[in-house]
Order: C-alpha cells, then sequence, then structure tokens
C-alpha cells in the first residue's frame, strides 16, 4: 500500500475511458462493475458523515475484532491484539474479494434501521476495492503477476518491475549487533510516542532482535545509508486503509487502527515491501489476493513479525552497502 488518492467513481471513469463511448459489449462485467460501482457511491453519500463519525468514535466496539482489546491513539479507536491471540496457521491462502456488485447486493440487503457497524464494514469494503481498481489502472501489470510468477522472478526483474523485497528507506538506523532503531516523527500523534514506541518494539523485537524509536521531528535530508531522516506519521481518512509513502516518507494510518497495521507500515518504514499478491481475474471481473496469515508483512490483520523479516533486512543491508563502495 504505498499510493493513494481520493477518488470517486473512478472505475467509472477509467471504464468510458478504456471502452470508449461507443462501447456496444455494455453486458460485458466490467461495465456491470462500473455500473455497480456508481450505485454503491449513490448509496453510501447521504451517510458518509455519519459513517465516518461512527468509525472513529471511541465507542466504537461492535466491529471490534476478537482476540482485540480497546485502545485508542489521540482518542481515535485502537484494537490492540492480546498476547494469547493464538497464532495463526502457516502457509498461503487464496481468496476473492469482494465485487462492486456483491457490495450492491449486500447494501440492497441491509434493513432502513441497520447498526452504522454494519453500513461502516460495507463502507471500508468499498474504500479498499476503489484503492485496488486506482492502482490497477497505474500498473495493470502488476495485476497478472500471482506469487509464483513473482517467485520465478530474478532480484534485477523484480527491481524493474519496481517489487523489490527491500529498499533502503534511510530510517532504519544499526545500532548493533540485532539493535536497530528506526526514525519516527509523530506529528499530531506526538502525545502517544511511548504507546507508538511500545507496539514497535513488541511487534518487531523476534527472534532476538530489537527495535527501538528514534523520535525526531526535524526532516534531516536523507543521505541514502550513512545519514537518517524520519518518516512522518499522519491520520488516513476514515475507513481507508493506512499506508507509507516512499516518495513523501510519510505513514499514514486509518482509523480503526490495529496495533499489528501500526506494525506492518513500520515494516515498510524499515524497507520491507508488502508479501500479498492481488491479481485481477478479469474473466470474472474480480480480484484475488494470496497471502500468508502467518506473516506480518503479508496478512497485517494476523501476521507477526519473524525472523526471516530480519534475515532478509539484515542481507539487503549488506548487499547496498557492498554496492555504495563499489
Ligand atoms: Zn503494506
Amino acid at each position: 500500500m504505498t499510493t493513494l488518492r481520493k477518488t470517486l467513481g473512478l472505475y467509472s471513469l477509467a471504464i468510458a475511458a478504456l471502452t470508449g463511448a461507443n462501447a456496444r459489449a455494455d453486458d460485458d462485467c466490467e461495465t456491470l462493475e462500473a455500473r455497480a460501482e456508481r450505485r454503491v457511491n449513490a448509496f453510501f453519500k447521504p451517510r458518509t458523515d455519519a459513517i465516518q463519525t461512527h468509525l472513529t468514535s471511541s465507542s466504537n466496539v461492535e466491529s471490534r475484532p476478537p482476540h482485540h482489546r480497546n485502545s485508542h491513539l489521540r482518542g481515535l479507536p485502537l484494537w490492540e491484539r492480546e498476547a494469547s491471540s493464538p497464532a495463526a496457521p502457516d502457509g498461503w491462502v487464496r481468496e476473492d474479494k469482494w465485487s462492486w456488485r456483491e457490495l450492491e447486493a449486500a447494501l440492497k440487503a441491509l434493513p432502513p434501521g441497520a447498526p452504522l457497524a454494519r453500513w461502516s464494514e460495507l463502507y471500508v469494503k468499498a474504500r479498499s476495492l476503489e484503492l485496488d481498481d486506482e492502482d490497477r489502472y497505474d500498473r495493470p501489470g502488476i495485476y497478472a503477476i500471482d506469487r509464483a510468477a513473482r517467485d520465478a522472478l530474478s532480484r534485477e526483474e523484480r527491481d524493474e518491475l519496481g517489487l523489490p523485497p527491500f529498499e533502503p528507506s534511510g530510517a532504519l538506523e544499526r545500532t548493533g549487533p540485532r539493535r536497530y532503531r528506526v526514525w519516527l516523527a509523530a506529528g499530531e500523534l506526538g502525545s502517544d510516542r511511548a504507546k507508538i514506541q511500545s507496539i514497535v518494539a513488541r511487534y518487531w523485537g523476534v527472534a532476538g532482535y530489537a527495535l527501538s524509536v528514534r523520535w525526531t521531528e526535524d526532516a534531516i535530508a536523507a543521505t541514502g545509508l550513512e545519514g537518517f531522516a524520519p518518516y512522518g506519521i499522519f491520520l488516513a481518512g476514515p475507513g481507508e486503509r493506512s499506508y507509507v509513502s516512499d516518495g513523501d516518507r510519510s505513514v499514514n494510518l486509518a482509523f480503526p487502527l490495529r496495533d499489528s497495521t501500526l506494525a506492518h507500515e513500520v515494516g515498510h518504514v524499515l524497507g520491507l515491501a508488502d508479501n500479498y499478491h492481488t491479481t485481477w481475474d478479469e474473466k470474472r471481473c474480480r480480484y484475488v489476493v494470496e497471502s500468508r496469515p502467518s506473516d506480518l508483512m503479508s496478512s497485517s490483520k494476523t501476521g507477526v513479525a519473524l525472523r526471516e523479516h530480519w534475515e532478509l533486512i539484515e542481507r539487503e543491508l549488506a548487499r547496498f552497502d557492498a554496492k555504495s563502495r563499489d
């Protein structure tokens, strides 16, 4: 999740551009999806304010996932995974995401007095689908590469496609053997530095490694591996997806937020890429996601940081180090 622009009806616009005004195949699934998207957005329009207020309200406890407890960051709802939460099984899973047509059917089936939690759940699905659509128009080739295809690529090919497994961020400082510090600027979440630091240390302190936070509000220019500069923390829109932008060195947190999602986004600041694969099944007009529930960089909802993340970081840092000495 590295890019985000506010869009409305983007799917419709892109399909209109792709098919042209004189398109005749008006019952192909892309066209049906575009129409469903417009109706879904129309459903939400009069309720958007109420849904967004619900999503960011500290009393939003109905949708809290199991094995989590309520907490907050700057008064916004934070769900913290309990230590007793069962570990996710290892291995890869493949699942269909909802289509616009399925979302529309679910909205139509909602009784008029349905609780806001139910509306919010569907709203979050719609925002996520919109982001997938936007990214697919930006980088259509990426949506043809599934996990098997990616694993068959050489490192050079992955770099060329913009899919490197690791990219130095200039925000990760090695302070000793298995000791690291990540440079962050707390921005609007300044009063919650201690809580953020404890989540980072807890999730990333695995396999004998330790990660602490170096807080600085100074936007020091990054100078490759030798100099460090923070990533700033910002608030993303309610119900959006949290994401990191390397371009403007920002961590954007959407509420309600899981503490594991915060830890996943910090993983990007360390330099790690996402390890899930969203492909587009054009016959069925829907996205298919392959993910590994035990891996924090693959599934932020259920995963944990692993020894292999740190081993990848150390291997890659050594590789970039050697390259910069050439
Ligand atoms: Zn991510």
